[in-house]
């Protein structure tokens, strides 16, 4: 999709840090969590490329907020304003491992470590921790950090070479067009994920995508081109995994783009469809965040049936048999 075929962003500022601004004052009013708090945590299932479970947990380290203000993004709300001092992500991680530990009576393999923002952030989590964390890790056969791609630089190959467990890296790619991308405020463009790509293969570390399904910015109709256009590209730069993630208001931003017309979320239709021509292209790599999916079916004949559908096709990595609904199909 080119310039011409994206939708007029205005009142929205097209100046970055002028956009941040924009960000930042459309955001609702919650209450962050203290410097003390405990990072939250919870056990998962992934897959392995054979379809064999793997036991996950995830860790929600809190820190301060990312520099980057996105437009669809809320991790700002379990993040803290300023800088925590170093040894808190240390401490939050080993507190999490005590109770990831009491709470799953299963052996876990597999720990997401993520931080509502970037783990090499250097004022997110201080690179003086990058040894204690790395020995609290130790019994993990594999991490997954999550990072934005232009901090992916030689400090992400001297954490893996600290680290017994494999090392996978999550870049939200979002959407493989420079110009929604500058239109999402992502202070990157694809020349930056694929250098970044290009670093952790050099590094012999994996990498996994995350996917915007109907981003704000492209034309519903053009929904589901986009989302294969950017798992093609995605595969193109070696993603291990990718994850799709349906595009959803609650940022404050992204209510303000609706009412001028730049953003609408997914129907349940194009969710289905983005799903399953992508797994067609990424079998046995391509999940869908699961989370909240219910919220983009109105039709409450199917809307269970239709998230169950997903959630298995999830586990499968196949297709299965369409839902024809009475009430809506
Ligand atoms: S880079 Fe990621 S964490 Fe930071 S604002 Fe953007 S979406 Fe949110
Ligand atoms: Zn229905």
């Amino acid at each position: 999709m080119g310039e011409e075929d994206s939708i007029p962003l205005n009142p929205a500022p097209s100046q970055p840090a002028l956009r941040s601004q924009w960000v930042r004052a459309l955001r609702p009013p919650i209450t962050r969590p203290d410097d003390k708090a405990q990072a939250n945590t919870l056990i998962e299932q992934e897959w392995t490329i054979e379809g064999n479970p793997i036991q996950t947990a995830v860790v929600f380290l809190i820190n301060r907020e990312c520099p980057w203000n996105c437009v669809m993004c809320d991790l700002w709300q379990h993040t803290t304003p300023n800088t925590l001092p170093p040894r808190h992500a240390v401490l939050q991680l080993k507190n999490a491992l005590k109770k990831i530990a009491a709470s799953s009576p299963q052996p876990v393999e597999r720990i997401k470590l993520y931080n509502s923002g970037s783990f090499f952030d250097r004022r997110a989590i201080h690179p003086q921790d990058y040894q204690a964390i790395a020995d609290a890790l130790q019994g993990f056969d594999s991490v997954v950090v999550e990072s934005h791609p232009r901090l992916i630089d030689q400090r992400v190959g001297e954490f893996a070479r600290r680290l017994k467990p494999s090392l996978e890296v999550a870049m939200g790619l979002e959407c493989a067009d420079d110009t929604v991308l500058r239109q999402l405020n992502k202070r990157f463009q694809l020349r930056d994920y694929e250098e970044a790509a290009n670093r952790l293969k050099h590094d012999g570390i994996a990498h996994r995508a995350f996917i915007m399904i109907q981003p704000p910015f492209v034309d519903p109709a053009q929904a589901q081109q986009s989302c294969m256009k950017t798992i093609t590209y995605a595969l193109d730069q070696g993603a291990a995994q990718l994850s799709l993630i349906p595009a959803r208001p609650g940022a404050g931003a992204l209510e303000a783009l609706q009412a001028q017309g730049a953003f609408s979320p997914p129907t349940m239709h194009t969710i289905e469809r983005c799903f399953e021509e992508g797994l067609n292209q990424a079998q046995g790599r391509l999940h869908i965040d699961t989370w909240d999916l219910h919220t983009f079916n109105p039709c409450p004949t199917c809307n269970q049936s239709r998230v169950d559908r997903l959630t298995q096709m999830n586990r499968l990595q196949t297709m299965l048999p369409a839902i024809h609904c009475p009430s809506c199909s």
